[in-house]
């Protein structure tokens, strides 16, 4: 439980969302405010609870966006007004976090706080890129150091004593790289000593180089890399022969925005376990509605979509105190999740009745058939932070695809695409025919010819869904001031 008026000071891991601390996790899905930073997974965020307050306390490196000492007045400004607030730094909060600054304020403020170590980017991405930062046959030390110095109230680099270490992880140490590799060079180490960067390690986006202290600089330079990177030092580096088993994974690379329909979940589950990245877009919370007028003894069927129908229905009787050996209806179950759930409840669903008066019980009306009365079981509302998430994806242009599983979920697609016009340079992907029938039939913005040979989501998808995937090209507003010449206009009067 989190206490009220308490700062958790949370290491968030460096970028993979599993990589956070059970500890920290629970933290996160209770605050009331989340004050974030720039390193954070976005994707950590759809943890929170539904009505959390999410604050941006990111730094961009040229813009700081909320400073230091603004984001020390935020927190306790939260805290004193008695909320419970998470305060979540990328890896972990006490290496080149500066979370010694923030305990030392919340102190003076008599705030409580709690630390909650994370998993820090100097280990957490050489072993992303299969390299373990000990190994017995390469040293027995390893360093962590900061690659930049900031202004003249911090310390100096010993470089003497650092080169004598077997291997050095520099943080924040892209730009400085040429005087790394100078001074290292200078103290005793070899032109020829193996080098690895790893850029935005442990996320979609990581990128693995590797060379030598000789030509380490050049090779970042010509690779175009930049922070967040990770310099790693040392021989064990010889270790990396190409990609790692998490660079390896088929569909590594992809962070797909899958379309949140009761289809979703499901996939998004399979391509994480592939290696992909999906954002479920939007967050539905979901409430259950109360009691209805309703006189369950009256239907000769009673059928069942999902599973939290289940869960509603017997909640209802409960309330009415309804013993359910007393229904005289027969049950059925509309999908597999419903009939399972009705398993745990002890009831077996029949395939289908001959009943005339038939209820069905779902949460939006157009699961209803013909044939049945409908009753909705929950409120479904889109949740705040998927915005606040998106924004941060756009922003770091994490997005690679989206991914449209049903034909309800085209709906979704075009407000999406009315709120962020950018997203319309994303290539979609149908997850059945039917969706890529009705995705081409709705204005006819999308191109039917992609060649998706070159994309390993479209493959792996098609062999999951037995070849019912299709590609259907984005980039509407691209075509569309081609041919209109009017721009953005253009597109809005479309939808
Ligand atoms: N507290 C963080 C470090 C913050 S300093 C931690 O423990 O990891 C910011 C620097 O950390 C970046 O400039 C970069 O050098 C490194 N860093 C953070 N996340 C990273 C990532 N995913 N991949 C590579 N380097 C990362």
């Amino acid at each position: 439980m989190v206490d009220k008026g308490t700062v958790y000071l949370v290491g968030a891991g460096p970028g993979d969302q599993g990589l956070i601390s059970a500890k920290g996790l629970a933290y996160l899905e209770q605050a009331e405010v989340v004050l974030y930073d720039r390193l954070v997974n976005p994707l950590l965020l759809e943890k929170t609870k539904f009505d959390a307050e999410l604050v941006y306390a990111g730094k961009l490196p040229q813009r700081h966006f909320l400073r230091q000492e603004a984001i020390h007045d935020e927190m306790v400004r939260y805290a004193q007004a008695g909320k419970s607030v998470v305060r979540l730094k990328g890896g972990d909060p006490g290496v080149f976090g500066r979370v010694g600054e923030e305990a030392a304020f919340l102190e003076e403020y008599n705030i409580p706080y709690e630390i909650v170590p994370g998993i820090t980017a100097g280990i957490a991405a050489p072993a992303y890129a299969g390299i373990p930062v000990t190994h017995r046959l390469y040293g027995t030390s390893f360093a962590v150091a900061a690659g930049h110095r900031k202004g003249k109230d911090e310390l100096e680099l010993d470089w003497e004593a650092l080169s004598k270490l077997d291997t050095i992880a520099f943080y924040m140490g892209v730009k400085n790289l040429p005087t790394i590799v100078e001074n290292l060079i200078q103290n005793g180490r070899s032109e020829s000593e193996p080098v690895l960067v790893i850029q935005w390690g442990t996320t979609t986006k990581q990128k693995t180089v590797k060379a030598e202290l000789g030509t380490i600089v050049a090779t970042v330079e010509h690779e175009k890399l930049s922070n967040p990177a990770i310099t790693l030092v040392g021989e064990i580096a010889s270790e990396y022969t190409g990609k790692s088993w998490f660079e390896n994974k088929p569909l590594f690379g992809s962070s797909p925005l899958l379309l949140n329909d009761e289809l979703s979940e499901n996939v998004a589950k399979q391509l994480e376990a592939e290696g992909a990245e999906p954002f479920l877009y939007p967050r539905w919370h979901k409430t259950m509605l109360p009691l209805p007028q309703i006189e369950f003894d009256h239907y000769g069927e009673v059928a069942f979509q999902d599973a939290e129908d289940v869960t509603v229905f017997f909640k209802w009787l409960e309330e009415q105190e309804i013993d359910i050996r007393q229904l005289q209806a027969v049950f059925t179950a509309k999908t597999e999740r419903a009939k399972a759930a009705l398993h745990s409840y002890g009831i077996r669903p029949q395939a289908q009745s001959n009943a005339e008066a038939k209820l069905l019980l779902a949460n939006d009306a157009r699961f209803c058939e013909e044939g049945y009365a409908y009753q909705q079981t929950m409120l479904k509302t889109k949740v705040n932070s998927s915005k606040i998430v998106l924004n941060r994806l756009l922003e770091e242009e994490n997005l690679t695809e989206i991914i449209v599983p049903s034909v309800a979920a085209c709906e979704l697609l075009l407000e999406l695409y009315s709120d962020y016009p950018a997203l319309r340079k994303l290539n979609l992907l149908a997850l059945s025919p039917d969706v890529k029938q009705r995705l081409l039939s709705l204005h006819r913005p999308f191109s039917e010819s992609v060649n998706t040979d070159a994309w390993p989501m479209t493959n792996w998808l098609n062999q999951w869904f037995e070849g019912q995937v299709d590609a259907v090209a984005g980039d509407f507003v691209h075509r569309s001031r081609q041919s209109s010449g009017t721009g953005e206009q253009a597109v809005s009067a479309v939808y």
